[in-house]
């Protein structure tokens, strides 16, 4: 469950915008301050200052979280904080205060696979049911027990049944939507997404460049060859560009027949190197029987102070020299922020 769809959210304008995953965290602990915060203050009053000490703490670790989430955006070790929160909160709970407080141990450990990938929710409440069950044994009759540990393992049986089919049809929804039908490789949604990606990783990463890719006089294939023999070859070319990237690098077919690139961990140069054996390879491969067929090739860095927009621009630009200067040709933007050199074309 808690891999999303890789929506995103942007409440205010200017903002950065959240994951679901992000969303749901903060969400899930505002939640839990109001559910817990009366019963703390209950306590407080009541005098049983321990109970009202544990209340107390998870609602102060919950409200550090959401202002860590919301400030920084890092919601993997944030999530796996809360379960640890919520498990140990609710293992002190039903020490101090007994059985009574067992229903707590159902909502508690489903949330964990909102969170959590299952398996580490289905590890974290393997060991919380460990735990309870010692510290039950002595209280319970051994009938009701087994009901409880019965009933907690099915609930846990079914949200982790639930979380891993969810899991599963995301994967497949989204490598089905963003593949391009004809050749397999990515489509333009995908190149989208993985260009707004590189924009927005706060870590320090690798540095990549995009490789713009036309097939020169295309055109002609299919006024001469027929639209079949057209799509065959850029079924080919597909081909021939997998053949000549590395593992790392990511392909897709960014329209009709221009393709692109996104070369990881690679540099200007290593990036232009790239792109002259892709042009070399085409020009040397046989795409379609009996009719020579090039690329031209714009090539930029994706430099982490420019946009997707910006890089797709610089890209393009060079394409479009490439062309100007005569087709089967490379052309790579000067190195430089993206931003700027949009300004400048
Ligand atoms: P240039 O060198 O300037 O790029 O010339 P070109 O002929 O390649 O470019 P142009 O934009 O004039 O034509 C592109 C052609 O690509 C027109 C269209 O029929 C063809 N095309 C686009 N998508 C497909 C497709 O999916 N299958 C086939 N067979 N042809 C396609
Ligand atoms: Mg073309
Ligand atoms: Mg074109």
């Amino acid at each position: 469950m808690n891999k999303g769809a890789g929506r995103r959210f942007g409440w205010l304008r200017g903002q950065r915008k959240r994951s679901i995953e992000e969303v749901i965290l903060m969400l899930l602990c505002a939640l839990t301050i109001p559910s817990i915060l009366p019963f703390g203050v209950y306590r407080l009053v009541q005098r049983q200052w321990m109970s009202a000490a544990v209340d107390m703490a998870l609602v102060l670790a919950m409200l550090a979280v959401i202002v860590h989430v919301w400030r920084t955006g890092r919601h993997r070790v944030a999530g796996f904080c809360v379960t640890l929160f919520y498990s140990a909160g609710l293992l002190a709970t039903v020490y101090l205060r007994g059985t009574s407080l067992i229903y707590w141990v159902y909502p508690t450990m489903i949330a964990c696979y909102f969170v959590l990938r299952p398996r580490v929710a289905v590890a974290i409440n393997s060991v919380t049911l460990v735990a309870l069950v010692a510290i039950l044994v002595s209280q319970m009759a051994v009938l009701n027990l087994l009901t409880i540990v019965v009933t907690i393992g099915l609930v846990n049986l079914f949200a982790y049944i639930f979380a891993y089919r969810t899991g599963e049809q995301n994967k497949a929804l989204h490598t089905e939507v963003e593949l391009d039908f004809l050749t397999g490789i990515g489509n333009r949604r995908a190149l989208d997404r993985r260009l707004a990606e590189h924009a927005d990783e706060r870590r320090p990463h690798l540095p990549a460049c995009l490789l713009l890719l036309d097939l020169d006089h295309f055109k002609q294939v299919n006024d001469t060859h027929g639209h079949a023999a057209g799509d065959q070859a850029l079924r080919r070319l597909a081909e021939v560009m997998r053949l000549h990237t590395r593992s790392s690098d990511r392909l897709f077919r960014y329209g009709g027949e221009e393709f692109a690139v996104i070369a990881n961990g690679a540099e200007l140069n290593a990036a232009s190197r790239l792109a002259e054996n892709l042009r070399a390879a085409v020009a040397g491969a046989t795409l379609i029987d009996g009719h020579a067929l090039t690329v031209s090739i714009g090539v930029a860095f994706m430099d982490k102070r420019g946009t997707p927009a910006g890089w797709l621009k610089q890209a393009d630009t060079m394409l479009y020299a490439a062309k100007q200067g005569g087709r089967n040709t490379v052309r790579v933007a000067a190195a430089g922020p993206a931003s700027d050199y949009a300004h400048r074309a």
